[in-house]
């Protein structure tokens, strides 16, 4: 995951020129929920923005997985508006074996039937997400280690929820790549103790970031983005200065935010500075990987 940079007043701008009159549309179904004091609606209006996020996030990646999708013209289809809050039901979330004896604690989920009524339409409640890791995985479960907060308006103002999944768009929440890194195709916690240790293993176990088996498009893709770049850092510490100096241009412009799996990209870059043994290491192993695909 990287995080999207975006003020509010720019995503309303471009919320508005994407579908105008859609602010004020959603602030009367909000205050319809408000009254009501719970979430149901006959349809919903927020397809109508989805491509404000595709565009936000690149040419369609996805908020959580960093896969790359169709352009937001043709690739709507691909993708879920999806909602960081439930906005209907908070559901408990089984966390998986491998995350048991870590010590992470987990808030029961609310008894309820309750969901984030007053965020359905909030545009820090949404990202463009992949159907593997909404529809699929993210569902309306929202695993947090404080106090549930149903009845808040603002997401800004709700950090004593201590959610453990990492809210990418804007800087209401951390940078995902201070929580998150990558060891060659694998995702791994920055932090070696503490919540922000727990949110990159919850987030990571959560999106089945490092199941290389069940998300082998994820490990593929990975593979690939180090196969492009290795071969170009090796050029950025050999030959001329002036040839140095184009390999590294290279470098930068396969590292523009708007490509798939930049956090992966990143971080192989910053191993390969470290230790570059290292990284020809995980080089050969991704191009040993890609061999024996079929
Ligand atoms: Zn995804």
């Amino acid at each position: 995951m990287i995080r999207y940079k975006v003020t509010r007043a720019r995503l309303e701008q471009m919320v508005e020129a994407e579908s105008p009159g859609w602010l004020a549309r959603a602030a009367a179904r909000t205050d319809q929920f408000r009254r009501q004091g719970y979430y149901r609606e006959e349809s919903s209006i927020w397809s109508e923005v989805k491509p404000v996020y595709m565009r936000l996030q690149g040419m369609g990646k996805c908020a959580y997985c960093e896969r790359e999708m169709e352009s937001p013209e043709l690739g709507r289809v691909e993708q879920d508006v999806e909602h960081f809050r439930p906005k209907g039901n908070v559901k408990a979330w089984k966390a998986p074996v491998k995350l048991k004896g870590m010590g992470i604690p987990f808030t029961p989920a609310p008894v309820r039937k309750k969901g984030y009524h007053l965020l359905p339409y909030h545009l820090f409640n949404y990202s463009a997400a992949c159907k593997p890791c909404n529809s699929t995985l993210k569902k309306d479960y929202f695993p947090i280690a404080g106090v549930y907060d149903l009845d808040a308006d603002d997401p800004a103002a709700m950090g004593a929820e201590k959610p453990y999944l990492i809210f990418p768009i804007g800087s209401l929440d951390a940078d995902p790549e201070t929580l998150i890194t990558f060891h060659g195709a694998s995702p791994q916690a920055v932090a070696q103790t503490g919540h922000a240790r727990h949110r990159a293993l919850v987030t990571i176990a959560f999106f089945m970031l490092d199941e290389a088996e069940q998300r082998k498009g994820l490990y593929r893709d990975r593979a690939i983005v180090i196969m492009g770049l290795f071969p170009l850092l090796r050029q950025t510490t050999t030959g001329t200065a002036a040839e140095k100096a184009k390999a590294k241009a290279t470098v930068e412009g396969f590292l523009n935010p708007k490509l798939r799996h930049l956090n992966c990209a990143r971080s192989f870059r910053a191993l390969f500075e470290t230790d570059p043994v290292e990284a020809e290491s995980i080089y050969s192993g991704a191009v040993g990987l890609m061999a024996t695909m079929s």
